[in-house]
C-alpha cells in the first residue's frame, strides 16, 4: 500500500490506498487562486482573498464530500497541542477564527479535519473500527516534541482506539534531500527519541540532514500505530507542484491535508 496522485479534471490529490476515509494531500494544482498563489491555496495569506480559500475549498469538497461548514481547521503555532474537537468547533474555511494548535482529533461523522503545511509534514489518521480520525501538522519542533505519537494517543484516550488498528499516511514534507540543518535539529531529535533515530541523521561537514517522514514514522510506531504509509515526495524538489517554503521564501500558499470522519457504517 502506498500513497498515490488521484486527477479530477485539473484538481490534483494524493491519497493513501490503506485509508478508507474520505482524505487527502493537496498539491498546487486545481484550485482558482493567481499570482505567487497560483493555484490551490488554501490559506488566507499575502493578498489572498476569502472568495479564492473558500472555493478552492469547495472544489477539495466536491472531491471529497464535505461542505465548508464541516470544516475544522488549525491555527498552528509549531506546538504539540493535539485539539479533540466535535460538530460545535465547525467555523468554516478561514484558519485564523480558530484556536491555536497543530493538530486535530474528532469521531464525530461528517466533520472534516485540515492541517497547513509548506515543507513541514502533513499526518492524517485513521481508525477504521470505531471511525475516529487524526490530522497533524509536524514542523521539526512539533516533531521532536512527538506530535505524530500524540495525536495518535489522543485517538486513543478520547475515543478508545486501540493503536494497532490506526492506519497512518505522511504526506510530502521537505525530504532528506533537502532538509539540511545546524546540529540543534539533531541534537533535539537524539533527546527527544534516543539512538533509535540515528538512522536518520545524516552528518554531511557541518551541516546535517534529517528524515523527518522516518522520524514522525518511528514516533508513531511508538504509539503502537503499525501501519504507516508514506509519501515518497519533496515538496523542495518538486516547488512547481509544490508548496515549498524555503524555494518561496514565505511567499507562497499552503497546502491542506485533509481528512473526514465517516460513521462506522459511512461508505466513502
Ligand atoms: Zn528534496
Amino acid at each position: 500500500m502506498s500513497i498515490i496522485t488521484q486527477k479530477i479534471g485539473t484538481l490534483e490529490i494524493l491519497t493513501a490506498e490503506g485509508i478508507s476515509a474520505a482524505h487527502c494531500f493537496t498539491t498546487r494544482f486545481g484550485g482558482v487562486s493567481t499570482g505567487p498563489l497560483e493555484s490551490m491555496n488554501i490559506a488566507i495569506k499575502l493578498d489572498e482573498t476569502e472568495e479564492n480559500v473558500a472555493e478552492n475549498f469547495r472544489i477539495l469538497g466536491k472531491a471529497l464530500g464535505f461542505e465548508i461548514s464541516d470544516l475544522v481547521l488549525t491555527r498552528q503555532t509549531h506546538t504539540d497541542w493535539v485539539r479533540p474537537v466535535t460538530r460545535e468547533d465547525c467555523r468554516g474555511c478561514f484558519h485564523r477564527d480558530y484556536p491555536e494548535c497543530d493538530a486535530l482529533v474528532t469521531n464525530t461523522p461528517g466533520v472534516a479535519l485540515t492541517v497547513f503545511t509548506a515543507d513541514c509534514t502533513p499526518i492524517l489518521l485513521h481508525d477504521p473500527v470505531n471511525g475516529a480520525v487524526g490530522a497533524a501538522h509536524a514542523g521539526w519542533r512539533g516533531t521532536a516534541a512527538g506530535i505524530a505519537a500524540k495525536t495518535a494517543r489522543a485517538m486513543v484516550r478520547e475515543y478508545g482506539c486501540e493503536p494497532g488498528n490506526i492506519r497512518a499516511a505522511i504526506g510530502p514534507n521537505i525530504g532528506y534531500c533537502h532538509f539540511e540543518t545546524d546540529d540543534d535539529v539533531p541534537k533535539a531529535m537524539l533527546a527527544a527519541f534516543g539512538e533509535e533515530v540515528r538512522p536518520f541523521i545524516y552528518p554531511s561537514g557541518e551541516k546535517f540532514f534529517l528524515d523527518l517522514k522516518e522520524i514522525n514514522a518511528l514516533a508513531l510506531r511508538r504509539a503502537g500505530v503499525t501501519h504507516i504509509e508514506c509519501s515518497t515526495d519533496c515538496t523542495m524538489c518538486q516547488p512547481h507542484r509544490f508548496w515549498s517554503h524555503r524555494v518561496t521564501g514565505g511567499i507562497r500558499g499552503s497546502q491542506g491535508a485533509i481528512i473526514v470522519c465517516n460513521s462506522k457504517e459511512g461508505s466513502v
